[in-house]
């Protein structure tokens, strides 16, 4: 597979603030946030896309989920979050390399959401 940002991110050739990291996956401020708190979750092992992911990556999948949880409870941010996957460029994903965004210190009441991630 391609080597996306992240992937660079992920293994250092491009330097990056890493909010969390752990043996599978770090956690870094998006570039270009959408609320007040954006992190996003990757792991260091890339899948390209959430369909992408197979029987074998469970553990990993998994993982991504609690290490969202862990970082979003740092930023202290843990009672209200959202945590978004886009998959597929028709969904707005445009690096594939999977992540989860962490979206925290706004309102997601209905209607506000229109556009995103
Ligand atoms: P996607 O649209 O694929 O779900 O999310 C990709 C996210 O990565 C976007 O929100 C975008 O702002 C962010 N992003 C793209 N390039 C970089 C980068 O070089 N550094 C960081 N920190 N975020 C990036």
């Amino acid at each position: 597979m391609t080597d996306t940002i992240f992937g660079k991110i992920v293994s250092g050739e491009i330097p990056a603030e890493f909010l969390y990291e752990d043996e599978h996956c770090v956690a870094i401020n998006d570039i270009n946030p959408q609320a007040p708190v954006h992190v996003l979750v990757i792991p260091k092992r890339a899948i390209a896309r959430l369909v992408d992911a197979q029987a074998d990556d469970q553990a990993l999948l998994g993982h991504l989920m609690l290490a969202a949880g862990k970082v979003a409870s740092q930023l202290g941010v843990d009672d209200a979050f959202r945590l978004i996957v886009n998959n597929g460029a028709g969904a707005g994903q445009t690096v594939f390399h999977l992540h989860l965004h962490i979206l925290a210190g706004r309102g997601f009441a209905e209607g506000q959401m229109a556009g995103f991630k």
